[in-house]
């Protein structure tokens, strides 16, 4: 039984999935390159729209995907010219030629809100890290790809604390006006709150931005992330980062929780009678493999309580 959805609430939403880069390059173990390519396609399958592949970062960095070029290569040859459609994350010019040489269509940059996380994660001051950006979005807009910026801490910072809304709004704007058509907000530590995701996303209309221009990449680490899904709701946000499984620890705290989960989010959804085009019941079966391969039981509570079901 589905319910008619509140009139406040978006009919439908676009679930962008990040398991397989934002999930597995946060994994301890390596996964076999053959078994990358296989959950990209089950996910597909699944019905979920967009599924990030993997990350042209320097294996020195992420060492979990290393195996970038290899894993897109295998992909090709299950799913065909569809492959080149997955958005892979590049964090710089070398990672864009890579990306170019492949014929990859959809890219993602990876910014960050808050000085000490631009000089801990990029080895680049706040204000470097748009310089550096500048020649990668544009190249990938005059080679006619789509990009999406990430825009990490946007809701508090490990080493600074809070973060003012001002400056996650300043940093959007200029990695929108570098030509992004995309801003991904991440709550990298998990610590926002339902009344912060309001706020921020007023002050990016007030900017000028809308909602129509923002995804919400939330972080269950402290158990926040589908309140603060359905403040995002309300607020008109129709797109949302998640990963299968809950694939990702946060690496700031340990054995806490990080990515949410996207059967966490999809049953919440489907409650509401919010339509995603996913299949639920294929996606716990995915991630209840993964697991398997994995070692460990999936951190997300509806595949513990649907993979148990025999779902
Ligand atoms: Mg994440």
């Amino acid at each position: 039984m589905t319910t008619a959805p509140a009139p406040t609430l978006p009919t439908s939403v676009t679930v962008y999935e990040v398991g397989p880069r934002d999930g597995l390059q946060n994994e301890a173990g390596q996964v076999p390159t053959e078994v990358k390519a296989a959950f990209v396609e089950r996910l597909l399958a699944a019905g979920l729209p967009i599924v990030e592949a993997t990350s042209f970062v320097h294996p020195r960095w992420v060492p979990q995907l290393a195996d970038a070029a290899e894993m897109l290569a295998l992909l090709e040859e299950r799913i065909g010219d569809r492959a080149r459609d997955l958005p892979v994350l590049v964090p710089n010019d070398r990672g864009l030629d890579r990306a170019l040489e492949l014929g990859c269509r959809h890219v993602a940059v990876f910014g960050s809100a808050t000085e000490t996380f631009a000089q801990r994660n990029l080895n680049r001051s706040y204000d470097e890290q748009f310089a550096m950006f500048e020649p990668t979005v544009r190249r990938a807009r005059d080679a006619g790809m789509q990009v999406r910026a990430y825009l990490s801490m946007c809701f508090g910072d490990p080493w600074e604390g809070a973060v003012p809304v001002e400056q996650v709004v300043a940093a959007g704007r200029r990695l929108l006006d570098l030509g992004a058509s995309a801003l991904s907000l991440g709550d990298t530590i998990g610590v926002g709150t339902a009344g912060q995701v309001g706020e921020l996303v007023a002050a990016f209309g007030e900017a000028g931005i809308g909602p129509e221009r923002l995804a919400m990449h939330f972080h269950d680490t402290y158990g926040q992330a589908l309140a603060n899904t359905y403040a995002a709701l309300q607020a008109g946000i129709t797109t949302f980062d998640a990963s299968a499984g809950g694939l990702g620890g946060c690496p700031y705290a340990k054995s806490a929780t990080g990515n949410l989960a996207t059967e966490d989010l999809l049953w919440m959804l489907r409650g509401l009678g919010i339509s995603t085009g996913a299949d639920l019941d294929a996606v716990v079966a995915t991630s209840a493999w993964m697991a398997r391969q994995l070692g460990r039981p999936s951190p997300s509570a509806v595949v513990r309580a649907l993979a148990g079901s025999g779902s």
